[in-house]
């Protein structure tokens, strides 16, 4: 069937959420779709949101953004995982790393033959058996060795990279009004959305709309109507300050998350400077006490002026209503300990992509794209609680709550069968695997009391053996790998940093 026209989209929101969505839609549906962007320079964005992980590089290759063009154009550095500092107790420290441990069989995984060397006595640390663990402690990094991928994500100027795809998507076609959207008009029949009013009384008419506005979810909360599913009773934090610093240090290849009495603090190390910021909850911490905690534990001189951001955690009942897709903060918000947001983003385009409503006829696409959307959304959510559960601090009243709260069913099941059995498996969205799981869950001090038997058959000569393969394969992968800082300035040196290192 030969299509008459165009499918005229409409993005409301050049944020990051915003471009890619602009971007990928053209570079992969631009012969079927008309699609034009709006943003307003007086609203602005976000202006966060700087730590990815590992599936952002996949989704590149999907749309083809090259590695180092846009390494180059955002001033980008590689993350091999999180360092998470004062979490289980203070001065307590792990890496939550992207690397896969050791090698698990169809019956057992790698963690649990390691509990029977541990048991055993033999069994090295974690960092022996996988290597961007290994490497993200000693600040090495290469994309690969010996031809095999490592397992990475970026640390990236979130204003940067908008504006690189700004610019791709632009060279592909996409038009780009700057103006505010002031209203919308709804199909009196269907109650789709028909045009966006734009101040001045210009009306841009479409037939697919993607909500790309941030918090303020403009078209599916303020005009459609979406309601909102408050989560703050798990997550309670609810303000956020940025500034970005100098550099004191080479970058790691790493995100630090250093937890304070009543929040928590990010560390990005970009390649000409440090992307700083602090999550707390209002009941525990004035803005002011807050400003002081993270200006107290900035690396270098503050390069910006604090940025004050006001969020509740939580998602919409319906990221697709109508003709109406929200992508990005519009859809939801959960705090970014695990840099979530962006992936979630770049999944939610993967979904409408393979969803798009060709036909006119969105209703079962909808409820099809929200359904994957809450199991994915709901995946996150138990994981990021989790860190916070597993907490032993007690220093605090806002420790002591979290330590003390009621947890979601699905958490607490996992929880309970991991201490009781050593027993764990990848979340229902895919998106956290079993070693991510059991990095976080051990790093908070969760031991499992017995584990899976098949450790003991192999047990001592053989399972020692077996660790010692692993082991010295790591080894030699990781005698390969030059320092971080030497890897970037090979690899993907950005103008104005290339010249300081
Ligand atoms: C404190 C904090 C830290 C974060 N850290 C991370 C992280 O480390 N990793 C991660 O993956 N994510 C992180 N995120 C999330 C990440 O910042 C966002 O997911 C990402 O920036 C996308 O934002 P957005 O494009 O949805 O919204 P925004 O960047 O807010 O963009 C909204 C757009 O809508 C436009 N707009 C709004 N209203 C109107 C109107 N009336 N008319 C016209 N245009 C309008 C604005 O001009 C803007 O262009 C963080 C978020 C916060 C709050």
């Amino acid at each position: 069937m030969q299509r008459a026209d165009k499918t005229k989209v409409i993005v409301a929101g050049g944020g990051t959420a915003g471009w890619l969505t602009a971007y990928s839609l053209a570079k992969r549906l631009g012969k079927l779709l008309d699609l034009t962007l709006i943003e307003s320079d007086q609203i602005g964005t976000v202006g966060v949101g700087e730590a990815t992980i590992p599936s952002m590089k996949v989704f590149h290759q999907l749309v083809e953004i090259d590695e180092q063009a846009f390494m180059r154009a955002t001033q980008a550095t590689f993350k091999l995982g999180i360092s998470l500092e004062n979490w289980a107790n203070i001065g307590d420290k792990y890496i939550h790393s992207f690397g896969v441990l050791g090698q698990s069989t169809w019956m057992a995984e790698f963690h649990e033959f390691w509990l029977e060397g541990r048991a055993q006595g033999f069994a090295g640390p974690l960092d022996d058996y996988c290597l961007e663990l290994k490497a993200a402690k000693r600040e090495k990094f290469a994309t690969e060795v010996n031809k095999m991928p490592l397992l990475y994500a970026y640390h990236l100027d979130a204003t940067a990279y908008a504006k690189y795809l700004r610019q791709q998507s632009e060279a592909l076609g996409v038009r780009r009004i700057e103006g505010k959207i002031a209203g919308v008009d709804t199909d009196p029949e269907t109650g789709n959305i028909a045009a966006l009013q734009l101040d001045g009384d210009v009306g841009l008419a479409g037939d697919v709309f993607i909500d790309c506005t941030g918090f303020r979810a403009l078209l599916i909360g303020e005009y459609l109507g979406v309601g909102f599913e408050d989560w703050s009773h798990w997550l309670a934090s609810d303000r956020a300050i940025a500034v970005q610093s100098d550099a004191a240090e080479a970058p790691r290849p790493y995100t630090r998350s250093i937890a304070h009495p009543a929040g928590w603090q990010w560390r990005i190390p970009l390649q000409n400077r440090v992307g700083n910021g602090m999550i707390y909850c209002s009941k525990y911490l004035s803005d002011d006490e807050a400003k002081q905690t993270l200006f107290d534990n900035l690396p270098a001189e503050p390069l910006t002026d604090p940025l004050m951001l006001r969020f509740t955690t939580g998602r919409r009942y319906k990221s697709w209503h109508k003709n109406c897709i929200a992508i990005g903060l519009s859809s939801g918000f959960l705090e970014p300990l695990e840099s979530t947001a962006i992936h979630l983003i770049t999944t939610a385009i993967a979904r409408l992509m393979r969803l798009f409503p060709f036909s006119g006829n969105t209703e079962r696409l909808a409820a099809e794209f929200n359904q994957l959307t809450n199991l994915e959304l709901e995946a996150v959510r138990d994981f990021v609680i989790m860190h916070y559960k597993l907490t032993q601090r007690d220093d605090s009243d806002f420790w002591n709550a979290y330590r003390t709260m009621d947890i979601p069913e699905s958490l607490a099941h996992r929880m309970a069968i991991f201490q009781e059995n050593g027993y764990t498996s990848s979340d229902d969205a895919g998106l956290f695997h079993v070693t991510s799981w059991v990095q976080v869950m051990m790093g908070q001090g969760l031991y499992p009391e017995q584990h899976h038997g098949a450790g003991q058959i192999l047990a001592p000569a053989g399972l020692k053996e077996q660790l010692d393969i692993i082991k010295r394969s790591v080894d030699m992968k990781f005698s390969k790998l030059p320092s971080h800082q030497d890897f970037i300035n090979k690899y993907c040196p950005a103008p104005m940093a290339a010249s300081s290192n």
